[in-house]
């Protein structure tokens, strides 16, 4: 089976419990949860039973041990985690709104996360995988993204492939470097798995239409464009295929993305046709949001299983 590898941040979340609850006011807090999309990622990635590994840096705190103890115990291969012996292990709260928009405050920047490097056990992950995934997220500091050229480099050199999830935070865009770094990896990614609304952001093109048109023309080969409760679409030159959402509850939309694409990732190395990548890909997401917390609602192939066989889809 191939083996799939993730470069970046790995943190804890910790939520507000009460919908409007403020950051200013005291209020009920939960978490500390596992969290960072490329982790949130990895560990879908393993619940299906997909050989996987992260390369990333944590604290010598609990933490860093949280998160690397969750990804052990789900199959992730952690010998990459680095952990970093003065810098915290970065941390990200959350607060939610009645409309389900939330607001976050990241630790990020000044923790461990932005610290990851080529080590021994870096280079040796990335030698004997097959695929590389790398999210937008991770593209905040200059060490991340030389790390991730030269993965992907080596990656692609010996005939792997690259997705990419460009989860861009629109301050990223201003930024020459950052943009820099997403232009790269749109123009080195196999499968480009958009939220609706980014396809346009990373072109000049005003409307859906040129901007999937500009991006097949950088090379990249299938553009899968994730619309929440309205399902997916897949692109390349010769197809569009669009498959429906699952009616659900919303609870917590963090995690849906990235267990999405994993899933999507996942069956694709297996050869599996578009059509059931895009159904297994929309209920890993789906299922996501049914439960608190950005990793809780990962699921295991038969969780799948059993989930598309009860439940209704919609648009
Ligand atoms: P991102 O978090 O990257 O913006 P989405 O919110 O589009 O990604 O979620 C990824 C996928 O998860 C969607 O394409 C869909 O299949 C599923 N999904 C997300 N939200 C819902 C929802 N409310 N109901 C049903 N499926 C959902």
């Amino acid at each position: 089976m191939k083996k799939i590898v993730v470069l970046g941040e790995i943190v804890v979340e910790i939520m507000a419990v009460d919908v409007g609850q403020s950051f200013r006011s005291a209020g009920s807090l939960v978490g500390p949860f596992p969290s960072g999309a490329p982790a949130i990622f990895i560990d879908q990635v393993a619940r299906l039973g997909q050989p996987c590994g992260i390369v990333s840096c944590v604290g010598d705190d609990d933490f860093g041990w949280l998160n690397i103890e969750r990804l052990r115990a789900d199959g992730v291969d952690v010998s990459a985690i680095r952990v970093h012996p003065e810098l915290p292990t970065g941390s990200a709260f959350v607060r939610y709104d009645a409309d389900s928009s939330r607001d976050f405050i990241f630790n990020i920047k000044h923790s461990a996360c932005g610290h990851m490097a080529l080590t021994d056990e870096a280079e040796a992950l990335i030698n004997g995988c097959d695929h590389i995934h790398v999210m937008g997220s991770s593209l905040f500091s200059f060490r991340i993204i030389d790390v991730i050229k030269k993965a992907i480099e080596t990656v692609k050199a010996k005939g792997g492939t690259v997705s990419f999830d460009p989860n861009i935070r629109k301050e990223m865009l201003s930024i020459p470097e950052m943009r820099a770094a997403l232009e790269f990896m749109l123009e080195y990614c196999d499968v480009f798995l958009p939220s609706g609304p980014e396809i346009s952001l990373l072109t000049e093109a005003d409307d859906e239409e040129k901007a999937i048109r500009e991006i097949l023309d950088m090379g990249v080969s299938s553009i899968i464009i994730k619309r929440g409760s309205e399902g997916s679409t897949y692109i390349d030159r010769e197809k569009t295929i669009h498959s429906p959402s699952f009616k659900v509850e919303e609870l917590d939309p963090t995690g849906a993305g990235d267990c999405f694409g994993a899933t999507y990732v996942t069956c694709w190395l297996r050869g599996m046709p578009v059509e059931d990548c895009l159904r297994y890909a929309n209920a890993a997401g789906a299922r996501t949001v049914t439960v608190k917390g950005p990793m809780e609602g990962a699921s295991h192939f038969a969780d799948l299983d059993a989930f598309i066989a009860n439940t209704k889809t919609g648009a």
